[in-house]
C-alpha cells in the first residue's frame, strides 16, 4: 500500500517510540556498508538520516544500492542489535528493516562528496548548486532562511502591517550604485531599470494611506561584490506613516526579539544608541564592533612640539590616534612590518609602533622623542607593560579607516572576538550629507529623501557639511544589519535638498517628479527602514558569506555557474530591442 506523500514519515524523525511501526520512506542513499549477509545504508532526507538494513530476501536489492540513489523504501522500525546505538545521531537508536524496495532514480557518481565536510571547491559547489545544496549544512541555511521569512511575516502582520509588492522593472531609484537595465522592446531606446531598493514606491504608499507596508523584497544593484554583497539581494523593507525613530527602533527590536531567538540569540530588550561621530572615533567604523576593545585613543594633544616631525607635522594637517594591543609588545620586526603593509591600502603611510615591556620602552621615534616621550605617548594611551601601542597620522578620513580595519584585523588574527557574545547596536545622528573630493560635490549619505535634522535644516545653504540626518543602522557584531531614516515630507526642505546635491528643479522633475508631484496632495510624515535578509540570515546561522544562506547565488564576479548567466543573445533578440552587438 502506497502511503499519502504528506503522511510519511520524515528520516531523520524515527525514534524508538516508533519501534514495531511499518514505515514507508523515501530519500537518497548516503552510503552503503556491505556485511556479507547483510547491507547497512543511510537514508537521508532534508530532515536527517535513518539507518536501513537490508538482509535475507532483500539483500540483492541492497547490494545494488549506489551513493545518492533515490530510492522508496517500506519496512518495520526495529532497536538496533546491542552495542550499535549512535548516541550522536537523533535516530541513533532504531533502525528500518526493509521488506519492500523501489529505485525511484540511480545516481551517477557525483563530481564532489555530497557531505558537511565536502573537498570541493566553491566554483564546483556553485557549478552543481543542486548537490551543494543537498548536503545537510546547506539545506539547514535553506531552512532557517525559511523560518527568518515566516516568523518576519507573522510578526509584521500581527503589527498590522500589509505586505505589498512593488515593480521590478521600474525607474531609477537612488541608493548610490549603478542600476541595471532592462531595455524596452515596445519603446526602442527606452529602458526600465531594476529598483535598488522599493525607497519611492513604499513612500507613494504612504501617500496612499497605506500607514504600515512591509515588503520581502529583492533588490539589484551593479557593484563590486564581496563576500556579503551579490547584485540581487533581498531586504526586509518597512515604511510606515506618522513614526518617529523611536517608533522604528522599537518595531525593529520587537521584530528581533521574535527572530534571533529562533537560533538561540537573545538580543537586548532595547539597543543601546551611539552617535555616527563617536563610533567612528572609537572604533574607526560607522558599524563598530562593539565584543571587544582595542578602542581608538586619540593622540594629536601629545604630539604638538613632540619632537618627532612625522608626528608633529601629521598633528597639525590631519590627525593622529593609536590603539594598544594588549599583550602585543612580543611582536617581531616582522609582524611589525605586516602591519604597516596592512593599513598602506587605506592609504595611510604605515603604522608607528611604541613597546613597553620590563626591560623599559622601545619605538622606531624613541631617537628622536627620548625615553620620556615614548612614555608619555604609552601612559596617554593607556598601554601597560607587556602592550604595544599602533599609531596612525593622517588625513582624519584615512586614519579611521586604517585604525578602524587595523582593529577588526588584530581583533580576528589574535582571537579576541568573543564567540558566545552578540552586539546589537542603534548608530543614529548620521550627517545628511558626504562630500567626495573626486567630484567636488555633496553626495547624500543615505539617498536623498532622508529628512535633516529639523534643528539642522538651516545650515543646509551655509554648511552642508555639519547637517545630521534622521538616519540610523542597526549593526550586530560589526555587520550592518539595515538602516533607514524618517523621510523628507515638506516639498520645500526636498527642495533645498536637491539644491544642495547638484540636482536642480529640471533634473529633479525628470527623475522623481512623480514622487514631488504626489507630496503635493497629502502626504503624512513617515519613515522606514530595510534589512538585510542575507546578512541576517548568514550571522544566524554563523556563516561569513551571504552566498551560503542564498540557493542560488553568483560569484565575485557577478556570474552564475550553475546557468552560465550571465550569456550572450541571439542577434535577432538585439535587433528586436533596437540594439546592436558590440563589436
Ligand atoms: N531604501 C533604503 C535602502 O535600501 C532603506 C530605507 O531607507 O528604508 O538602504
Amino acid at each position: 500500500m502506497t502511503m499519502s506523500a504528506w503522511q510519511r514519515p520524515w528520516c531523520g524523525s524515527l525514534r524508538r517510540e516508533d519501534l514495531g511501526r511499518n514505515v514507508e520512506l523515501v530519500g537518497w542513499v548516503r552510503r552503503s556498508r556491505d556485511l556479507g549477509g547483510l547491507v547497512f545504508a543511510d537514508l537521508r532526507d532534508r530532515s536527517g538520516l535513518v539507518q536501513l538494513v537490508f538482509e535475507s530476501e532483500m539483500l540483492a536489492a541492497g547490494e545494488g544500492l549506489s551513493q545518492q540513489d533515490v530510492i522508496l523504501v517500506r519496512g518495520t522500525v526495529r532497536e538496533r542489535a546491542e552495542g550499535q546505538a549512535n548516541p550522536d545521531l537523533p535516530t541513533g537508536e532504531v533502525e528500518v528493516r526493509v521488506t519492500e524496495m523501489e529505485l525511484l532514480s540511480h545516481a551517477e557518481t557525483p563530481p564532489f562528496l555530497v557531505e558537511d565536510d565536502t573537498n570541493a571547491s566553491e566554483e564546483l559547489r556553485l557549478e552543481y548548486r543542486y548537490l551543494d545544496l543537498r548536503r545537510p549544512v546547506m539545506l539547514e541555511n535553506l531552512m532557517l532562511r525559511h523560518r527568518v521569512v515566516a516568523e518576519t511575516r507573522r510578526y509584521f502582520d500581527e503589527m498590522e502591517f500589509v505586505e505589498v509588492e512593488t515593480p521590478i522593472l521600474t525607474r531609477s531609484t537612488p541608493e548610490g550604485a549603478r542600476d541595471f537595465l532592462v531595455p524596452s522592446r515596445i519603446h526602442k531606446g527606452s529602458f526600465y531599470a531594476l529598483p535598488q531598493s522599493p525607497q519611492l514606491f513604499k513612500q507613494l504608499l504612504q501617500v496612499a494611506g497605506l500607514g504600515r507596508y512591509v515588503q520581502i523584497a529583492r533588490c539589484f544593484r551593479d557593484e563590486d561584490l564581496r563576500a556579503d554583497r551579490q547584485p540581487e539581494f533581498t531586504q526586509v523593507d518597512v515604511e510606515a506613516s506618522f513614526v518617529t525613530e523611536e517608533d522604528i527602533f522599537v518595531l525593529i527590536e520587537g521584530l528581533f526579539a521574535r527572530v534571533f531567538p529562533l537560533v538561540g540569540i537573545e538580543p537586548p530588550e532595547t539597543f543601546p544608541r551611539m552617535a555616527y561621530a563617536e563610533a567612528m572615533e572609537r572604533f574607526g567604523s560607522d558599524r563598530p564592533d562593539t565584543r571587544f576593545g582595542l578602542e581608538l585613543v586619540e593622540l594629536a594633544p601629545l604630539c604638538e612640539g613632540c619632537g618627532f616631525r612625522v608626528l608633529e607635522s601629521a598633528a597639525a594637517e590631519g590627525r593622529v590616534k593609536g590603539l594598544v594591543l594588549p599583550g602585543g609588545a612580543g611582536l617581531s620586526r616582522r609582524e611589525l612590518d605586516a602591519l604597516t603593509e596592512f593599513v598602506k591600502p587605506y592609504g595611510a603611510a604605515g603604522v608607528l609602533w611604541f613597546k613597553r615591556s620590563a626591560e623599559g620602552v622601545a619605538s622606531p621615534a624613541k631617537k628622536a622623542l627620548g625615553e620620556e616621550g615614548v612614555l608619555r605617548f604609552l601612559e596617554a594611551a593607556g598601554a601597560g607593560e607587556g602592550d604595544l601601542l599602533l599609531v596612525v597620522g593622517g588625513p582624519r578620513k584615512v586614519v579611521l579607516a586604517a585604525l578602524g580595519a587595523l582593529r577588526l584585523h588584530l581583533a580576528a588574527e589574535r582571537g579576541l572576538v568573543p564567540e558566545d557574545r552578540h552586539d546589537f547596536l542603534w548608530v543614529t545622528d548620521f550627517p545628511l550629507l558626504e562630500w567626495s573630493e573626486e567630484d567636488g560635490r555633496f553626495y547624500a549619505m543615505h539617498h536623498p529623501f532622508t529628512a535633516p535634522r529639523p534643528e539642522d535644516v538651516e545650515k543646509l545653504g551655509s554648511d552642508p557639511g555639519a547637517v545630521r540626518a534622521r538616519a540610523y543602522d542597526v549593526v550586530m557584531d560589526g555587520v550592518e544589519l539595515g538602516g533607514g531614516s524618517i523621510r523628507i515630507h515638506d516639498p520645500e526642505v526636498q527642495r533645498r535638498m536637491f539644491a544642495t546635491l547638484g540636482i536642480g528643479e529640471e533634473e529633479a522633475r525628470a527623475r522623481f517628479g512623480f514622487l514631488l508631484e504626489a507630496f503635493r496632495y497629502g502626504v503624512p510624515p513617515h519613515g522606514g527602514i530595510a534589512l538585510g535578509l542575507d546578512r541576517m540570515v548568514m550571522l544566524m546561522a554563523g556563516r561569513d558569506s551571504i552566498r551560503d544562506v542564498i540557493a542560488f547565488p553568483k560569484t565575485t564576479s557577478a556570474s552564475c555557474l550553475l546557468t552560465g548567466a550571465p550569456s550572450g543573445v541571439d542577434p535577432a533578440q538585439l535587433e528586436e530591442l533596437g540594439l546592436k552587438p558590440s563589436e
